[in-house]
This record gives C-alpha cells, sequence and structure tokens, in this order.
C-alpha cells in the first residue's frame, strides 16, 4: 500500500472505529460483531505502526473506548482504566509468554481468569465502606454510579474481617445474569420497547440507568478481578484477590494459577466448553503475570497493560440447512436476501433465520439452494452465514436467482451503479416501504413512539396512516377501531405521540429517513445547520463542509428536499409540531405542572420515559429522589417503599396516576369524544 492509500485507510479506519465504539459503549447498541471490530482495529494498529507519522494521540488505537455520558457526574480515576490487548489466536497467547519471560529474569506465574463480558467498573472503599463507584468512562475519568452500585445485590456497602486498607480500589464487571436478561426483554417486549440486544448491553445500559431502585429490580451482580498493584501490601495478584474475598468482596473462583504455556492452553480450552454452562456471558480468558512487582516493573502502554493479554473466544457457530431464502423490502427500498433455516441453537438462544446481505454476497459464498450452511452470531448481530459446507451439497442444487421485480409491490428492480444492493425505486406506493418508514419514524431512537409493527400494519391496512405525520392526526375513534384496542391502550398510543412532539431537534432528522442518515449523522448535520430550513437550503457543497460527510450523503440529503413529496410531508410534520431547530424549547400540550417538580416510582400504563416526557410536556421538572422541594411523588403500581416512606416524612403530596391525568391536559384524550372517526 502506497503512503496516500495507507493515510486515507487509517482515516476510514479511525471513523469507522470511532463511530462503533460510541454505538457500543454509549447507545449500548452495537451493529458490528466483536470480531470484525477488533479486526479493523488490528488492521488500525498495523498501519499506525507502519505509518507512524499518520498516528494521532486521539486514535482509537491509543485510547479506551468511552461510555462518559452527560447527566453524570465524573471523577477522575485514581490509576487509569485501561483496556486489555487481546487477540484470537494461541500463537500470539504465546508470544505474549515469550516476550514477558523475556523481559523478566525473576520465577512467575501466571492468573488466568475468565473474561466477564459486562460493563467495567471502579469500586472506592473508604474506612471499611463503599465510598465510590465509577465507570470506566474515557480511562482517565469515569460516571459516578454509587447510587446505582449500592443498589447491587452482592456490592458489600461495609467490608467485613480486618486489615483492609484505609482507601483502596477495586475493580471488576457489573453483569448481567441470562435469566435476568431474559425477564427484562420480555418485560421490554409486553411494554413495546426495543428490546436489549445482549447481556452486555442490557448490564452498561442498567448500570447507567438515574433510578437506582430500577436497576436494583434488574438483577445485575458484579464480580471483582483486579486491585491496582500499589494500594494493597501482597505479593501477589492472586492473594490480593484472596483477601478482597475475605473482606467480603465478590471475587470469582474461576482462576487458576498457571505456570507455563501448557496450563494456560488447558485453561483456555477447559473454558471454551464449560464456559457454555455458566449463568452469564463471558468472551474469553484474562492471563495476567501475577507477582505483583513484575507487573510495575512491566508496566502499561497508553491503552492496556504489558503484564496481560485476553484470549477471546470467536463468535461461536452452527452447521444446519438452509430451508428457504425469502428477499425483504427495507424502508429505503432495498432489497435483502433472508435465509430461513433449520432452527439451530447458538450461544443461548434459538436462531432461524439469518442475513445473506446482498447479491454479490451469496455469489462470493457460493449458495446452492438447501445447502448446509455455518451461522455465526456476533452477540446482538442478525446472524450471518459465513461459510457453506460443499460436502453437503445435494446434486444439482442450484444458485438462488436474484427476483427482478420488488417481491412486494412487482416494480422492476434496479441497481445503479457502485451500490451493492438492488432497489425497489417505488418508493411512494410500495406499502412495505411505506410501513418501513413509519416504523423506523416510531423506533426508540428516532420519535420514540409507543407503536409496534403490528399497529402499524393496522393503522395502514385500515388506511388511517400512510405517512410519518399521519401519527399527529390520529384520533381516539380510530383506534378503537382496530381489532384488540381499549380505551386504555388508545390513551397510552396517544400520549406517547403528543410526547413525541417534545423529541429534540437531532432525532426529528433521524427520524424523517433520510437515506444514509443514520442517527450520528443526524446529529452532526443538525448541530452545523441549526435548522431544518437550513439545511433544507443548503447546497450539496455547503453539506460536504459537516465533517465526515461524504458525497453520497451530501447528495442523498441534497436530493431529499427537492423531492415534492418529502416537502409536503416536512411541512406536515412542522404544522404538526415537532421540533425543527436545534434546542427549541418543546412545543408545551399544556403549562398545567408549570414549576412543578415532580418523582416518579414505580410502573405506569405508559413507560416511565413517556411519563416523564409528560410531566416535561406540561411545564413540570422530572426528578430523580424526592427532597424537601419536591412537590409530588407520582406513585405508580409498586413505588419504591423508600420514596414513598420519605415522601411521607417530608409532607410530599403523594398522587397516583388517575390523579396526575386529571391534572395535566391531555388533548388526544379530551376532544375525541365527541368527534367522528375520519377516514384519510
Ligand atoms: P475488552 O472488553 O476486550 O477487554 C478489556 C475489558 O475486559 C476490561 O475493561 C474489563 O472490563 C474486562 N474484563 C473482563 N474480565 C476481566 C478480567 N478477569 N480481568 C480484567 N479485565 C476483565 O476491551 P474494552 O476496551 O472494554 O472493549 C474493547 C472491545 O470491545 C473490543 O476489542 C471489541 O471486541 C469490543 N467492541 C466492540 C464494538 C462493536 O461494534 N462490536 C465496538 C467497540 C468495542
Amino acid at each position: 500500500m502506497d503512503k496516500l492509500h495507507a493515510q486515507r485507510r487509517i482515516e476510514e479506519l479511525k471513523a469507522v472505529l470511532r463511530e462503533n465504539s460510541r454505538l457500543y459503549y454509549v447507545e449500548n447498541a452495537p451493529v458490528m460483531s466483536d470480531y470484525e471490530y477488533d479486526t479493523l482495529m488490528h488492521e488500525l494498529e498495523a498501519l499506525e505502526t507502519e505509518y507512524p507519522e499518520y498516528a494521532t494521540p486521539d486514535s482509537p488505537a491509543r485510547r479506551v473506548g468511552s461510555d462518559l455520558e452527560s447527566g453524570f457526574r465524573k471523577y477522575p480515576h485514581k490509576y487509569p482504566m485501561l483496556s486489555l490487548a487481546n487477540t484470537y489466536s494461541l500463537e500470539e497467547v504465546e508470544e505474549f509468554a515469550d516476550r514477558v519471560a523475556k523481559s523478566i529474569s525473576d520465577e512467575f506465574t501466571y492468573s488466568c481468569e475468565l473474561k466477564f463480558d459486562g460493563t467495567a467498573i471502579c469500586l472506592t472503599y473508604r474506612n471499611g465502606t463503599l465510598f465510590r463507584a465509577l465507570t470506566r468512562g474515557d480511562g482517565v475519568q469515569g460516571d459516578d454510579v454509587t447510587a446505582n452500585a449500592r443498589r447491587i445485590g452482592n456490592i458489600p456497602v461495609k467490608l467485613k474481617g480486618e486489615g483492609w486498607p484505609e482507601e483502596f480500589e477495586i475493580r471488576g464487571e457489573v453483569l448481567m445474569p441470562y435469566e435476568s436478561f431474559e425477564r427484562l426483554n420480555h418485560e421490554k417486549e409486553l411494554q413495546e420497547e426495543q428490546p436489549f440486544a445482549n447481556p452486555r448491553n442490557a448490564a452498561s445500559g442498567s448500570l447507567k440507568l438515574q433510578d437506582p431502585e430500577e436497576v436494583a429490580r434488574r438483577g445485575l451482580f458484579c464480580t471483582l478481578y483486579h486491585i491496582p498493584a500499589g494500594q494493597v501490601d501482597y505479593p501477589t495478584h492472586n492473594s490480593a484477590l484472596e483477601a478482597a474475598a475475605s473482606w467480603g468482596l465478590p471475587v470469582s473462583d474461576h482462576r487458576r494459577i498457571c505456570r507455563n504455556i501448557s496450563e494456560i492452553e488447558q485453561f483456555i480450552s477447559y473454558w471454551d466448553t464449560e464456559r457454555k454452562n455458566l449463568p452469564y456471558a463471558t468472551d474469553g480468558i484474562v492471563i495476567k503475570v501475577n507477582q505483583l512487582d513484575i507487573q510495575t516493573r512491566l508496566g502499561y502502554t497508553a491503552k492496556s497493560p504489558r503484564w496481560a493479554v485476553a484470549y477471546k473466544y470467536k463468535a461461536e457457530q452452527a452447521l444446519t440447512p438452509i430451508l428457504s431464502i425469502d428477499y425483504q423490502v427495507g424502508r429505503t427500498g432495498a432489497v435483502t436476501p433472508v435465509a430461513n433455516l433449520e432452527p439451530v441453537f447458538i450461544s443461548g438462544t434459538m436462531v432461524r433465520r439469518a442475513t445473506l446481505v446482498n447479491e454479490d454476497q451469496i455469489r462470493s459464498l457460493d449458495i446452492h439452494e438447501g445447502d448446509w450452511v455455518y451461522v455465526e452470531k456476533g452477540g446482538e448481530i442478525i446472524p450471518k452465514i459465513t461459510g457453506v459446507e460443499e460436502s453437503k451439497r445435494m446434486p444439482g442444487a442450484l444458485p438462488p436467482v436474484f427476483p427482478k421485480v420488488c417481491p412486494d409491490c412487482g416494480t422492476p428492480l434496479v441497481r445503479e451503479e457502485g451500490e451493492a444492493k438492488w432497489f425497489c425505486p417505488n418508493s411512494s406506493g410500495c406499502p412495505t416501504q411505506i410501513k418501513g418508514r413509519l416504523e423506523h419514524f416510531v423506533s426508540r431512537k428516532a420519535m420514540n413512539i409507543l407503536c409496534g409493527e403490528a399497529t402499524i400494519d393496522q393503522l395502514y391496512s385500515k388506511g388511517f396512516l400512510k405517512t410519518p405525520s399521519g401519527f399527529y392526526s390520529l384520533n381516539k375513534y380510530q383506534l378503537l377501531n382496530l381489532e384488540g384496542w381499549k380505551d386504555r391502550s388508545a390513551e397510552r398510543f396517544l400520549d406517547s405521540v403528543n410526547a413525541s412532539r417534545n423529541v429534540p431537534f437531532e432525532r426529528v432528522l433521524f427520524a424523517v429517513g433520510i437515506r444514509f442518515v443514520g442517527e450520528t449523522t443526524a446529529r452532526d448535520i443538525a448541530r452545523h445547520f441549526g435548522s431544518m430550513d437550513a439545511i433544507a437550503a443548503a447546497s450539496e457543497e455547503d453539506l460536504l463542509s459537516v465533517p465526515e460527510v461524504g458525497d453520497v450523503i451530501a447528495k442523498s440529503i441534497f436530493n431529499f428536499f427537492r423531492s415534492v413529496d418529502n416537502i409536503a410531508e416536512i411541512e406536515a410534520l412542522r404544522a404538526a409540531g415537532l421540533r425543527f431547530e436545534l434546542g427549541e424549547k418543546a412545543a408545551r400540550a399544556s403549562d398545567s405542572l408549570a414549576g412543578k417538580s415532580i418523582v416518579i416510582s414505580g410502573n405506569f400504563s405508559i413507560s416511565r420515559d413517556d411519563m416523564k416526557a409528560l410531566i416535561e410536556a406540561n411545564g413540570g421538572r422530572n426528578s430523580s429522589s424526592v427532597s424537601g422541594k419536591t412537590d409530588y411523588l407520582l406513585a405508580g403500581e409498586k413505588p419504591g417503599p423508600e420514596k414513598m416512606k420519605k415522601a411521607a416524612e417530608l409532607g410530599v403530596k403523594i398522587i397516583d396516576e388517575a390523579a396526575f391525568r386529571e391534572m395535566v391536559e391531555m388533548p388526544d384524550q379530551a376532544g375525541h369524544d365527541e368527534i367522528e372517526p375520519t377516514l384519510f
């Protein structure tokens, strides 16, 4: 690769890794498998080593991914909280052992441990009491999650035994066991909320909740594995952990002291199968030099300790036959082939379908009908087909024929130059595209309207809804017209439509569904231009001045605002009262709660987030804990006993949901009783 190409590739890798790191750490919603991420990271590291002139200090290869979020107090870590060098190859583990042996002449051992797949936490104990809990943050400072850590059952607030230093830090992982994860996702599905993709995301999302009572309900637990050297007077990592366990701290027993590479490999191979029987997720083995003085001598790189390496297990694979192939049309018209598989169990869940990505991928994998294929599940990611077992191919089997017309509306498909996918060009008439756009519009990261696929299907097939702006003129009668809808569900739905008027502009821009404009791009563009009108008026050149916006995105945005249909829809959304400017104050539903501080507790007929949005839409302020300044404690079903007690002690008025509903104006509810349903 020449220098120019290397520089371009480095920039490209940095942008891709940064975006995926944000999706992973902050949004808890990765779209790439860890293996893919790590492969790209290794490519970046290799290029930066070869071309050090292009390696910048802010490169993802030199920094730990950051989980910092606004809304949390930040504190510096006493010792940086770093990542681990990782590998998927036993050879590289051997190289690590050789490297350490070469630089250290003393005798030493390794501590081999499970690599727990949760979210890192740093606990500080002062005088035997839990003083502070921080997330890893950006490695230098972390978010203060002490109130939440106190509600994790196995984190002791007070230490037992003796011999603990006056103040020390201990680090570990917060995990969500599979059982709690399944329960939480089941609850989310009942609430029509987006389920968590995997237990790691669920654990890190839960640790960042602003509601410690909810954290307590989530069934998290903690396992601790590191006391930074220099804080305790023990010769080895292992003896320090044993002492920590004697103080009542949760330390995993699944460790082993190994003397050489063959013992390390035995440990790796034992847990390769045995970890599947654990009730929580692990993604590898961590191999650490056990002697603390040697750890200190080996020190750290900018990103990880030199005295440890993580061996990561590759995503689990299974071999299963393809039963049939569906061709799915997405909201942008792109047609994706999806294989229906003979159901197979992978990483704790049953897999029935896997993506085949596009026509080229089918060809490059050389898929034939009925083939037995290797399927991989990288955590959250839609399972992928990674290879074909040709020895099992049926004689005479043919490659699948990619459709020439849209499987939904029959319009001939087009594939433009440079595009990997075939498209249905009938964007305004193809039902799947219309429904796909509506689904995107209501999704949690867009307008967060309480509405699943089935509801959209019902509304669309009745003719009640065709464009996103249609949500804002739906009325209760229309909803009661739908099968299975009752007063309560209609009200919940309309409340969430109403609350969506307060969604910030950057999310509105994402919600309108401009092709190639994902969440981050929408945010960057919104911040750059400040308003919908400024974006609509921008030339392609203006759009290109936004960092990370290239030709394709600029063209797509420019064209979007040149379509008569799109402009009409944008105007209809403006008329519905959505935020079209950055930082614009919420369109208020009413001022009935102006100046009131409200704490909510328990469960309501709508999600807690929607309840909070409703409070704000009516001028109120949400507060997380009850104090003398609280005006109301809004108590749903099963409110937290501590909040109830405190409110009673302080004389804070406790109201239930019915009383709350009387206090706030509910325009979609109040007026519609007299209105006849209208079809449109
Ligand atoms: P990591 O998860 O590979 O390893 C470091 C972490 O391991 C530590 O911070 C700690 O939290 C944890 N850990 C678990 N058990 C441990 C033990 N016994 N001892 C010490 N530490 C232990 O590194 P990371 O920096 O947290 O994350 C980087 C990794 O995250 C990447 O390698 C990638 O696999 C994944 N990632 C994926 C995406 C994606 O889009 N899929 C994006 C960003 C990061």
